[in-house]
């Protein structure tokens, strides 16, 4: 799930994410920018293919806060979400059915926080209140060819402050096995020192020298959505769909659902 306030770019990233166009059912208009203002929770369900492995993916699209008068109705839109897929894991998990459930809860929510800030702000982090004891939050600094490399790392040391001063808790990438290869323990330290991921999306395919990329073209030069000198696109791109999906699913599983069983079992109990 994409959570963060309208124009971030949350609809922009994942259609960049899953490479396949999410919108190509669309009518699709005749200008390049095709992605139009999301104004209600989008459920999208494609099969990615990772490394010969075919996998669904769910990818759902929030209309995102700031356009409403009041922030809490677009909050609620999410937290809502999240507890009715609780909520009907739990009920088909006590029907008679119950090796064939389909599993539709929120298994990790990329939260966007905007590059021009010096931080969080006060709703991001009432917001994330909401979320953490529901869901797998990974944060992302979105837009991040705004920023110049240095304002990138300064943004990334204050977020990390400020969730760690109000105890938030971000979803913890686990320990590094220690029987892995080197080449993957250097991957997961690099993985682990981006956090959280400054990231850049692009609905443009460009031509660069005779290679399709995604980039955003600017008078002065290309961004390279896939160049990892230019965003950690790739970096969240691989931890969600390949090295920490089963992680993700596994802390959904037993603390998030968890949390929310206990909730139930006691209020049934009452
Ligand atoms: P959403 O409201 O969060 O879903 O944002 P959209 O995906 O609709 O994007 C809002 C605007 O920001 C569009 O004009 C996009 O082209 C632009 N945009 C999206 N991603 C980026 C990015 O990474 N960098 C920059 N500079 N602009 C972006
Ligand atoms: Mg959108």
């Amino acid at each position: 799930m994409v959570v963060g306030e309208s124009g971030l770019g949350k609809s922009t990233l994942i259609n960049s994410l899953f490479l396949e166009d999410l919108y190509k059912n669309r009518k699709i208009p005749e200008v390049s920018d095709r992605i139009q203002k999301t104004t209600t929770i989008e459920k999208k369900t494609m099969e990615i293919e990772e490394r010969g492995v075919k996998l669904r993916l769910t990818v759902i699209d929030t209309p995102g806060f700031g356009d409403a008068v009041n922030c809490e109705d677009s909050w609620k839109v999410c937290t809502n979400y999240i507890d009715e897929q609780f909520r009907q894991y739990f009920t088909d998990e006590s029907g008679l059915n119950r090796r064939n459930i389909q599993d539709n809860r929120v298994h990790c929510c990329l939260y966007f926080v905007p590059p021009w800030g010096h931080s969080l702000r006060q709703m991001d982090l009432e917001l994330m209140k909401r979320l953490h004891r529901k869901v797998n939050i990974v944060v992302v600094i979105a837009k991040a060819d705004t920023l110049t490399s240095s304002e990138v790392a300064k943004l990334k040391k204050n977020i990390l402050n400020d969730i760690r001063d109000n105890d938030i808790q971000m979803y913890e990438f686990p320990e590094c096995d220690s029987d892995e290869d080197e080449e993957f323990k250097q991957q997961d330290r690099e993985l682990k020192a981006s956090i959280p991921f400054a990231v850049v999306g692009s609905n443009t395919t460009l031509e660069i020298a005779g290679k399709k990329i995604r980039g955003r073209q600017y008078p002065w030069g290309v961004v390279d959505v896939e160049n990892p000198k230019h965003s950690d696109f790739i970096k969240l791109r691989t931890m969600l769909i390949s090295t920490h999906m089963q992680d993700l699913k596994d802390v959904t599983e037993d603390v998030h659902y968890e949390n929310f069983r206990a909730q139930c079992i006691s209020q049934i109990s009452q």
